[in-house]
């Protein structure tokens, strides 16, 4: 594709279908995904074994777990690791897509969103018009867990920030913050990997829980170093927040607002996207209230 959209004013389908395979990284096993244009809003998921059920339409109340990634409960199937795929559809400026699946997980590629980038633009966009973003009440929502939070507010342009804190001198603090165009998704944010650390990841593998993961989807922190350089940003792990934020927030639009998530979570973003779904389908707006939220213990291994 030669250009992106220049921001997010119309509504986008695919042109065409395009499809990726990969290794899951809690299963392990290898999972297919067809990306197919859509005549309707929002992102539509069915399972190529059974293509005459219908669709299920994406919305924050199908979290169902969010401690390695984001998982959805939809009907009697689960699917995990939705987060990278979403983001690379709403931050590209596809806003209505099919996302037919084969497993029960989005594979994990190479930990970030450029591959699902590089199969959107193989694809193209067609344009369908003006849509409407999600709109928010004028006072912000706010979402925490402990020191934690993710708070938003009306914006006429989507603004993105996120900051992260670790112990770890390889990544120490970091913060990062942009007004989001699909050229910029796609160059500052989409190639952010997924990380890790040394000694969760040999945890969760002996637990067998991320059976797919290895050094070539995620970045590994080893403290002082990371065991699989170059990164592909200095602050690769806060760029690759922002990406997570953007995926989660999917589940809802991409919302015409201000979101800053400071040690942001997959149960953080996902209690956000909740949150603004529940604002914006009030009837009328009301005072806001701070959102008391119960999510999961923050995931060991930010996915
Ligand atoms: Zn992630």
């Amino acid at each position: 594709m030669s250009a992106w959209p220049a921001d997010y004013r119309l509504a986008h389908t695919l042109a065409a279908t395009v499809e990726r395979s990969g290794v899951g990284l809690h299963s392990g096993e290898s999972c297919h995904v067809r990306l197919a244009p859509s005549s309707l809003p929002g992102y539509r998921v069915g399972w190529l074994d059974s293509p005459q059920q219908p669709l299920h339409r994406l919305a924050p109340s199908q979290v169902s777990d969010t401690r390695l990634c984001t998982a959805l409960q939809l009907g009697e199937r689960r699917l995990t690791t939705v987060e990278h795929l979403l983001a690379a559809l709403v931050g590209t400026g596809v806003s209505q897509a099919e996302i037919w699946v084969e497993g029960e997980e989005i594979p994990l590629l190479d930990g970030s969103a450029l591959p699902w980038v590089e199969a959107i633009a193989e694809a193209g966009l067609t344009p369908l018009g003006e849509r409407a973003l999600p709109s928010l009440p004028a006072e912000p929502i706010t979402v925490r867990q402990g020191e934690a939070f993710v708070t938003a507010f009306a914006a006429e342009a989507p603004r993105l920030g996120a900051a992260v804190e670790f112990p770890q001198p390889a990544i120490g603090r970091q913060l990062f913050s942009l007004t989001l165009t699909p050229e910029r998704f796609v160059r500052e944010i989409a190639p952010a990997r997924t990380f890790g650390f040394r000694e969760q990841v040999e945890q969760l593998l002996a637990a067998g829980l991320i059976r797919g993961g290895a050094l070539d989807n995620a970045l590994v922190c080893d403290g002082e170093r990371w065991l699989n350089p170059p990164l592909r940003f200095e602050d690769e792990p806060v760029r690759h927040k922002l990406l997570d934020l953007l995926g989660d927030l999917a589940l809802v639009g991409l919302p015409a607002a201000q979101v800053f998530a400071y040690r942001g979570s997959h149960g953080l973003h996902t209690a956000m996207a909740a949150a603004i779904d529940a604002a914006a389908s009030r009837p009328a707006p009301g005072p806001s209230q701070p959102f008391a939220s119960a999510v999961s213990p923050a995931a060991v291994l930010s996915v």
